[in-house]
């Protein structure tokens, strides 16, 4: 039987853990966009990732490591690659006292509902963000005024090769970025938090109340990657898409959310391209009327136009 060079390349990844053919980025991504990929990797384990990064590298493979991609959009062009997952396998968690330890790939919302049923305050803002717990340090995901680099003591990173821990000084976290940004060749395995002993039920009522605002102000009915935009210092970016007249624009199957205007949302089977036409356009036209010039919160992956992260090599 001859095997095809594909099926070479399923059998050498299979060594490190469950590997996946015939899948696309729509289907790994919250905006529901996407081309093909050649394959999905869900490492064994810590040391497997560890191999498997120096195959990708030793073959000249590109890679990508991605969360629950709610922060990507992704062109719809196939991306000739490995896309490495950690959700499936490095999704554990333990409680020492009250030093929490989760894996990269843990559900933040999983983990801050433990947190909460143990009485630990620290994660009650990000009991509604669809992410893993690498992808919030990667990107120092927050709201109402919390966020990652509040409770995150120390993170377990892989780094050519070798396990060290940075302290979270080290993480050079600031809003929506961390050091992981400019050195997007490490990968997020473990974080260690420190949370504070309170009442559960009190804190129960903060989940409550931030899951209820959630829901009445965000478009949480159709597929999105959330805020698009970051906010300038001046003002909130959905204030000045709103007085720039754009709540609402569409282009093809984006649009600009009625319900929170820094939200795009897939409202019926948007093309990549017409999310990026979307924001240029918001971009330019906030621009001609504020003066103000947005920038993007998320990140564009595989848009050949781009630089892409996880591609360099050592
Ligand atoms: C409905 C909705 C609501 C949202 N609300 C918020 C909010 O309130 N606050 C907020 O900050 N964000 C919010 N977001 C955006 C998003 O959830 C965050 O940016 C989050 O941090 C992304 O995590 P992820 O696991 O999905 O990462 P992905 O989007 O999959 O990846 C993001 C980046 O992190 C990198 N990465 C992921 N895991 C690792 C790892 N283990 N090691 C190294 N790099 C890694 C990826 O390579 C990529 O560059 C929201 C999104 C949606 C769809």
């Amino acid at each position: 039987m001859n095997l095809t060079e594909n099926e070479i390349i399923t059998q050498q990844l299979e060594c490190f853990g469950q590997v996946e053919t015939g899948k696309q980025l729509k289907d790994m991504t919250t905006f529901r966009i996407g081309g093909s990929v050649s394959f999905v990797s869900y490492p064994r384990n810590m040391f497997a990732l560890s191999r498997l990064i120096d195959f990708l590298i030793e073959n000249d493979v590109p890679y990508k490591i991605i969360g629950k991609g709610s922060n990507l959009i992704c062109s719809d062009d196939a991306y000739s690659g490995v896309i490495i997952r950690l959700d499936r396998t490095m999704n554990h968690w333990y409680l020492n006292d009250q030093k929490l330890i989760a894996e990269a790939g843990a559900s933040i919302i999983a983990l801050s509902v433990f947190a909460a049923k143990n009485g630990l305050s620290g994660l009650e803002w990000a009991s509604g963000i669809p992410a893993t717990v690498g992808g919030c340090v990667f990107n120092n995901a927050g709201a109402y005024n919390f966020s990652m680099s509040d409770s995150v003591l120390r993170v377990l990173i892989l780094d050519q090769g070798e396990f060290r821990w940075l302290s979270a000084e080290q993480c050079g976290f600031s809003y929506r970025s961390s050091v992981f940004h400019s050195n997007p060749q490490w990968i997020i395995l473990a974080i260690e938090f420190a949370l504070t002993k309170k009442d559960e039920q009190e804190i129960w009522a903060v989940m409550d109340q931030r899951k209820q605002r959630r829901m009445e102000s965000q478009p949480l009915d159709f597929p999105s990657a959330g805020s698009i935009f970051r906010n300038p210092s001046s003002e909130s970016a959905w204030s000045l898409i709103e007085q720039s007249g754009l709540r609402g624009l569409s282009i093809g199957g984006a649009q600009v959310s009625a319900k929170h205007c820094n939200f795009i949302i897939n409202v019926q089977d948007a093309r990549a391209q017409d999310v990026r036409d979307l924001i240029d356009l918001v971009i330019r036209k906030v621009e001609e009327k504020t003066k103000v010039r947005l920038q993007t919160e998320v990140e564009m992956f595989n848009w050949n136009h781009t630089k892409i992260r996880h591609q360099s090599k050592r």
